[in-house]
């Protein structure tokens, strides 16, 4: 039970996480080498009685015994959208391991008929470990504790299922949960918007997490086919952090992207920083 919602960072690395299966790049191999992992990007909300996970992956053990959550008491899932790392650990709920009823699934429609059309992932809805709840573009969601959920549409892939961002708001403060989207341009457009900043303050965010799952465009050879804005593309459209600006955090890192491993490329974000697994931030 908290008073206040805390938002907690679970994981910082794109859906393959670090070190990615099959890769034996420098990054992959000194990760290994130090035991260090990266989870796939999600976060969990405690809010009153609730405990919200947002996008649940395959290595929820890992992430709830290291950041001190136990995974039984998860009450409510939200889905940002059907790739890999986001969905993966969904069967973990079910009779195979955890064996939980009556958790709040929210998706999309889209998202949800996607879900549905997965023998595997159905059952787990028709067995009632999973309760669907279908959110609306731009409609918020109010939950116990104080806590509240906008899904904000966003363009990526959509192969699978659509894509929502969540701006998650509390009593005192609000974050903005981005992991993927294909150009900052084609976002800005979609929401009439010119800048990242203006956008975000539209929206009133103090904290957002921010897609930075590439440096520049040169990282790996079919880069094109698999679109997400570069952090360096990113930090030319912010410019230097300004002081009313919100705390921006990057997020959804690839293992191909040098900033996991040089120290300078960290330091020298303008103001940005990288978001890291464990953090937490009062709402
Ligand atoms: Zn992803
Ligand atoms: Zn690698
Ligand atoms: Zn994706």
């Amino acid at each position: 039970m908290t008073d206040v919602p805390i938002v907690k960072i679970l994981g910082t690395a794109q859906d393959g996480g670090v070190p990615h299966v099959g890769c034996f790049c420098e990054t992959c191999v000194s990760f290994h080498d130090n035991a260090g992992q990266l989870y796939p990007t999600s976060i969990s909300i405690a809010a009153g009685e609730d405990l919200h996970l947002i996008d649940v992956s395959r290595e929820l053990d890992r992430q709830s015994r290291s950041f001190g959550f136990n995974p039984r008491d998860i009450t409510d899932v939200w889905i940002t959208h059907g790739h890999l790392g986001h969905v993966d650990g969904l069967g973990l709920f079910g009779r195979e391991v955890m064996g939980l009823r009556g958790v709040r699934l929210h998706t999309s429609s889209a998202m949800m008929k996607m879900i549905r059309s997965s023998p595997r992932l159905r059952y787990l809805l028709d067995s009632g470990v999973f309760i669907g709840s279908i959110f609306q573009s731009n409609v918020e969601v109010k939950m116990e504790g104080g806590l509240s959920v906008l899904p904000v549409p966003v363009p990526h892939r959509d192969e699978l299922s659509d894509t929502h961002a969540f701006l998650i708001r509390g009593p005192r403060r609000s974050l903005f949960h981005l992991p993927d989207h294909d150009r900052w341009e084609l976002t800005l457009g979609k929401h009439k918007q010119d800048s990242i900043i203006d956008w975000l303050k539209s929206l009133n965010v103090d904290i957002a997490l921010v897609d930075g799952t590439f440096w520049n465009e040169e990282e790996l050879p079919s880069q094109a086919e698999i679109p997400h804005p570069t952090i360096q593309e990113s930090l030319q459209r912010l410019g230097p952090r300004g002081v009313n600006d919100p705390d921006i955090r990057f997020i959804h890192i690839n293992h191909s992207n040098p900033i996991l491993i040089d120290e300078k490329l960290r330091k020298d974000l303008s103001g940005w920083s990288l978001a890291e697994q464990g953090e937490t931030f009062i709402l």
